[in-house]
């Protein structure tokens, strides 16, 4: 087996303590078994008899007999990705030119773009953060290369260019994809940090935190990473706020901010906090690659339509594919006439899911059943659930998620259609008792908690009625997005 260590760094204050802290390394090599690569090493020693700082004046320090490579005056040491030099100290670092190179890279790969976008999460991102935090790069550094992450992911998802920052930055558990913002991120840790050193029970770290302070730097990133100037001294604000709380609330306001746009932010808020209904953001599991790419347009209203083609211009917005009606999202998904089929077939992928469930539970279940009351009239429920002498009346909708009362409305209009039949649908199955219900869905996934309700009546165990919830949302999903699959032909 091959074993790696890498990044070590050993200190000391004087040449002599170096050399007993190298013989101690000499020893843990020995016994660990492990070997260095002197070449790759480097040291260097600083002293100022004068007032005047010299480099490297001594004799040489060695592992195993064999010298250190000296580091001079004028030269660095690339140390976690920072070039290092022994007189000015870590070096500027340009964050935007260690990211061009990867990005340009991962988007060359043979990668799916959701592939493409977990690589740069996991692997791309990383290696631009301690850089551009322990050399200070300013928020304008920052925002660019934030600018060319979304860029990148806006081209590998083929989202539009006027795609809203909500969607990369919201939390997943909100309905965005969860990026970094470096801008923001970086800002908040170094203050975090600075706080931290600041309240420090170590009496060295006490004394030289507020020496080594870079206030004007601390002060922009406190802006930053709290949304408010600093009040009063900024050293003292470090030393009395609470590290934990500084900038926690960052992708909420992210959040807030794209619920508040007039078109791209309409019916979010519904899906906020809701891990049901956003839980195919995370895991696009039942949702091919295609599917995943419009379900993101559809979320962020940037679906091309005739009205989003021509948002600001006047142009006609007449349907293309049924010539009435304006062209929008919600008229395409949920109105217009060329797509009639496709939205029953949708109606009815989620009317037979349900007949399964039921059927596995024991219920013996009656679709699209006719019940006549002389009164009344005619009703066709989508789906009649019988068991023991009880019945369980459901009717399926999907509709497009427009205001957070939606669902539930359309789903209050079911129950009061249908209960007015309990009696007949009672007398008709011989039945002592039926509950009715509407189980609803939002055709961007959105998963309306009375169904929860429908599924507990059936008998569901509690454990098995999260997974099918996400089930659901993702099949109304899916539906959605083959009904876009035709308007886009
Ligand atoms: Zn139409």
């Amino acid at each position: 087996a091959l074993a790696y260590a890498d990044d070590l760094v050993l200190l000391s204050g004087s040449w002599a303590g170096m050399a007993v802290n190298l013989r101690i390394l000499e020893r843990f090599l020995e016994h660990t078994g492990l070997d260095i690569k002197i070449k790759k090493c480097g040291g260097f020693f600083l002293r100022a008899p004068n007032q005047i700082v010299t480099v490297n004046h001594c004799a040489d320090w060695s592992i195993h007999s064999i010298p250190i490579p000296w580091i001079g005056e004028t030269q660095s040491y690339r140390y976690l990705g920072v070039d290092v030099s022994p007189k000015r100290g870590i070096l500027p670092f340009d964050p935007r030119k260690e990211i061009l190179p990867l990005l340009r890279k991962i988007s060359k790969a043979p990668l799916k773009p959701t592939q493409k976008v977990k690589m740069l999460l996991t692997y791309g991102i990383l290696r631009v953060v301690y850089g551009a935090d322990m050399s200070l790069v300013g928020t304008v550094g920052l925002r660019r290369v934030d600018l060319e992450i979304r860029n990148a992911v806006k081209s590998w998802l083929h989202l539009s260019p006027s795609t809203a920052d909500g969607l990369f930055y919201s939390a997943k558990v909100d309905g965005g994809l969860g990026l970094p913002r470096l801008e923001k991120q970086i800002a908040i840790c170094q203050v975090k940090r600075w706080c931290k050193m600041m309240q420090a029970k170590d009496a060295k770290c006490k004394v030289l935190a507020p020496a080594l302070l870079p206030k004007a730097e601390i002060a922009k990133r406190w802006k930053v990473a709290t949304e408010v100037e600093v009040e009063g001294s900024l050293q003292a604000s470090l030393a009395t706020t609470d590290p934990a709380v500084i900038g926690r609330k960052w992708r909420v306001s992210e959040f807030e901010r794209w619920c508040g746009l007039r078109c791209q932010g309409r019916g979010l808020a519904t899906f906020a906090r809701d891990p049901i209904s956003n839980n195919w953001l995370g895991d696009p599991w039942g949702l091919h690659e295609s599917d995943y790419i419009l379900a993101l347009q559809l979320r962020s209203s940037t679906v091309s339509t005739l009205t989003t083609l021509s948002r600001g211009r006047r142009r006609n917005t007449t349907c293309r594919a049924c010539g009435r009606g304006w062209e929008g999202i919600i008229h395409v998904v949920s109105q217009c006439r060329s797509f009639k089929k496709n939205r029953m077939a949708n109606h009815n992928n989620i009317c037979r899911l349900l007949s399964i469930i039921g059927r596995t539970l024991g219920w013996e279940v009656k679709r699209e059943k006719r019940i006549t009351c002389p009164l009344l009239g005619t009703a066709v429920p989508d789906l009649i659930l019988i068991k023991n002498g009880r019945g369980l009346v459901v009717d399926v909708a999907i509709c497009y998620e427009v205001k957070p009362a939606t669902l539930r409305r359309r789903a209050e209009s079911k129950v009061n259609k249908y209960d007015k039949f309990a009696p007949s649908i009672c007398n008709t199955f011989c039945l002592t008792g039926v509950k009715t219900y509407g189980f609803v869905l939002g055709a961007r996934g959105k998963w309306y908690e009375g169904n929860s309700e429908v599924l507990s009546e059936m008998g569901l165990p509690r454990s098995r009625k999260k997974a099918l919830a996400k089930l659901f949302s993702a099949r109304a999903i899916r539906g959605t997005t083959s009904i876009l699959k035709v308007f886009k032909k």
